[in-house]
């Protein structure tokens, strides 16, 4: 199962997983829900939670109805109620012992590839200290978000920038049925969906969902976007207990399978951007690095040509001008003069701050 094999996962879990329709917490599944996190982790998992619940939580707090909210008040609403979220995580995760981190993105923040390229660090970052980042939308600030954004493009984006084997949308429905399992008795959950064809489309678009913003349709979007980063993603009833091992006991949801492995989505997203802002020509003793699967650092770097940013898509030669590899530089051209030669040690002594250590790093960078 997909599940099963996948060392990276990002659960998305609606506000209506976390309260019901009379405002109350539901207790019972959050602490049933950790466990399930933690059975992932002892798994020795890397996950991601994406949780709604902001707004909700906010209007639980102040007493408001979430329908009819204007766009400003539901911002202020969202800062009230994002700590009410992370409160009520903490504690439930507390118990368990399980370490959790914040994160508030806007979609900016995964589609710019410089912004995106920091994200995913610091969520590799908080894998490796063993922390599960419970990521949201930055609803207090990116106005079109609130009112067009939902949660479960925002998850397939955090599964793509954490290069996520699975993604999975916990929603109030077992999946995709061919009909409306709310209106229609003969209808089918369809369990595998490998091409998003015009009758799943139109499937979805009369599937509405009772809660959240996104419904059916955007779990459609999501899926197009996991289907072309490589990564499984599934929608499934987050409404029982333990939903995450009711996947893996029973199977009972709707898998999306990805078009494309991984490695090709990665490379593809590295190797797509415009044309290469420039060069650096490189040792022997980093090439023999680089063909170890290392980062490139700066002691091998003799010569940088062209002027480019942080972030930029830049071409690694060998020292007879040979197209190596390319990657995204993590210093600017100005920068990378300055620290060329020297030891990763050195590098906050020359430039006068502390910043990353691999001038590209393994994960931005394809040999050609
Ligand atoms: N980010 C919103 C919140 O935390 C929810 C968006 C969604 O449900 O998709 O309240």
């Amino acid at each position: 199962m997909y599940l099963k094999k996948a060392k990276t996962i990002v659960i998305k879990i609606g506000s209506s997983l976390l309260i019901n329709e009379q405002k109350k917490i539901r207790n019972k599944w959050l602490i049933e829900f950790v466990k399930d996190i933690e059975n992932l982790l002892k798994e020795k998992k890397n996950v991601v939670i994406v949780s709604s619940g902001a707004i909700s939580l906010g209007c639980k707090k102040l007493n408001l109805n979430k329908k009819n909210l204007k766009l400003d008040k539901s911002q202020a609403i969202a800062s009230i109620g994002q700590i009410e979220l992370m409160n009520l995580l903490k504690n439930n995760f507390s118990k368990r012992k399980i370490n959790i981190s914040q994160i508030l993105l806007t979609l900016e923040d995964t589609e710019q590839r410089r912004r995106a390229i920091n994200a995913k660090r610091t969520l590799s970052n908080l894998f490796n200290l063993g922390y599960v980042p419970i990521v949201n939308e930055n609803d207090s600030i990116a106005t079109s978000e609130i009112k067009y954004g939902d949660n479960d493009r925002l998850a397939s984006r955090v599964a793509q920038i954490s290069d996520a084997d699975c993604l999975i949308l916990l929603s109030d429905v077992n999946g995709l049925y061919t009909k409306n399992p709310k209106i229609h008795k003969n209808t089918q959950l369809i369990k595998k969906i490998t091409k998003i064809n015009d009758e799943i489309e139109k499937i979805a678009t009369k599937s509405i969902s009772q809660h959240g913003t996104g419904g059916m349709k955007t779990k459609i979007d999501a899926a197009k976007i996991a289907q072309l980063s490589g990564c499984y993603m599934a929608i499934a009833n987050g409404l029982v207990l333990n939903p995450i091992n009711e996947i893996k006991k029973k199977n009972n949801c709707t898998w999306f399978l990805p078009k494309v492995s991984k490695l090709h989505a990665r490379k593809k997203w590295i190797i797509s951007s415009i044309s290469p802002k420039g060069e650096l020509i490189i040792d022997d003793g980093a090439i023999s690095a680089l063909k170890q699967g290392k980062s490139l650092l700066a002691a091998g770097i003799k010569k940088v040509n062209g002027k480019f940013y942080k972030g930029d898509h830049i071409k690694i030669l060998n020292k007879s001008l040979k197209e190596y590899a390319r990657g995204l530089s993590s210093f600017n051209s100005d920068e990378i003069l300055k620290i060329k030669g020297h030891h990763s040690n050195k590098i906050k002594e020359i430039l006068g701050y502390i910043t990353k250590s691999e001038v590209v790093h393994k994960d931005d960078m394809v040999g050609v």
